[in-house]
């Protein structure tokens, strides 16, 4: 067991640091105060190679590992506090690229192309209204016909469905057989599919997210990805992916605030010690690092599990409720360690109060991962 950065993990990370700090943060309080998605950002990280970073390079990609990624991805959050546009990131390659890349077709490879030039952005559309966590109770329909599929439903919470220009659906293509085969993937268009407002939200301001409605749209059985019924499978691998990258964004966070703690606690004097000198703000900043370290070091072991291609189900699960609860336990942290400024725009940190408390409901909800955990053993 290893754990230091390899020589090119250290030069992934100073690189991602630096472009997070001079090119990513400069305009991030200005998207964050205005809701809106960094387009100008994201063309930056397709340029730096970041878009479709464990791509191969067949696909233009960088072909970084999971643990690479994590890497960067990591260090992006350090030097970056636009938590939406990350969120964005890892959501697109995690649970948009991956499902394409690991089982799409030759012809839905050369998408990959565009995704590694930050021209194709994939969205993912499992969940639906009424079955929420037990994202496999969903209800709609591809029914087979001579041309393909019809597909209905009507998808919530998308992330990136107002910027997509592909969605992964997932959709009943045997309701006989539920879970158990009869869930397929498609990957559809953005014109085939009907997307609805922005949804308001107070948490990742500058990651969208909305409704997708499929009104009976006519797929062809080369929309499918990998084979009918494989799509519970797709999932579920999208999700280690998902869990694993997005706990390394969590880590990132973290370690930001954990920074700007720091800083704050030297510099500020009431009276005649600064904050830094009262051992219960010590405490407090041990606590903060122990749940940094413990957190990289689950995310590091679901990524190794991911990249040796062992089953990554428990280790991912085990990755994201920690970093989540982690991440909400820094945040509360970084506020109180600020005093009254800590509730001010201009110090900007209960919107990571926000962003925890979500990272603890997507991607699975903690308790259902819990759950995962528990039946694993
Ligand atoms: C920021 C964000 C981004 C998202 N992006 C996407 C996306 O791109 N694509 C997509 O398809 N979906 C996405 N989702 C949806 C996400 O997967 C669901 O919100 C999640 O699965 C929970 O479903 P729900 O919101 O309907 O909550 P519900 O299912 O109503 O659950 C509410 C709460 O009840 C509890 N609960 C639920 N089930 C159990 C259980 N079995 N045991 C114990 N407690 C339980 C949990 O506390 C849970 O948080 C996103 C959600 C968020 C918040």
């Amino acid at each position: 067991m290893n754990f230091a950065y390899t020589p090119t993990q250290q030069a992934l990370h100073a690189q991602a640091l630096e472009f997070g700090r001079t090119v990513l943060e400069p305009n991030t309080a200005a998207r964050v105060a205005a809701r809106s998605f960094g387009s100008e950002a994201w063309g930056q990280l397709a340029e730096a190679g970041y878009t479709g970073m464990i791509l191969p390079e067949a696909f233009g990609g960088a072909a970084l590992s999971a643990a690479d990624a994590a890497v960067v991805l990591e260090a992006l959050a350090t030097a970056c506090s636009d938590t939406g546009l990350l969120f964005s990131l890892g959501a697109h390659l995690c649970a948009g690229v991956v499902p394409v890349w690991m089982h799409g077709s030759a012809e839905q490879h050369t998408l990959l192309h565009e995704v590694s030039k930050g021209r194709c952005i994939i969205a993912n559309a499992i969940t639906e209204a009424h079955s929420g966590s037990n994202a496999f109770a969903l209800r709609s329909t591809a029914t087979p016909n001579e041309q393909g599929y019809t597909i209905t439903g009507h998808k919530v919470f998308c992330t990136n469905a107002t910027l997509a220009h592909h969605f992964v659906v997932y959709a009943l293509t045997d309701v006989q057989k539920g879970f158990f085969g009869g869930i397929s993937a498609f990957l559809l268009p953005r014109e085939a599919v009907h997307v609805g407002p922005a949804l308001q939200k107070d948490a990742l301001h500058t990651s969208p997210a909305a409704e997708v409605m499929l009104n009976g749209v006519q797929a062809h059985t080369a929309q499918l990805l990998g084979k009918p019924g494989a799509g519970v499978q797709i999932f579920l691998h999208s999700m280690n992916w998902e869990r694993t990258l997005l706990s390394a964004l969590h880590c990132g966070s973290m370690q930001l605030l954990l920074n700007r703690c720091m800083a704050y606690v030297k510099a500020r004097s009431t009276g005649s010690h600064t904050l830094a000198q009262h051992q219960s703000v010590q405490f407090k900043l041990a606590e903060m690092a122990v749940d940094i370290e413990t957190s990289r070091v689950l995310v590091h072991k679901a990524a190794a599990f991911i990249d040796t291609g062992k089953n990554a189900t428990a280790a991912a699960a085990r990755a994201k409720v920690h970093t989540s609860e982690a991440f909400v336990r820094v945040a509360s942290a970084a506020v109180q360690l600020h005093g009254g400024n800590g509730i001010t725009s201009a110090y900007a940190l209960t919107q990571f109060m926000a962003d925890a408390q979500a990272a603890c409901i997507y991607s699975g909800p903690n308790e259902v991962l819990r759950s995962v955990l528990a039946a694993q053993g």
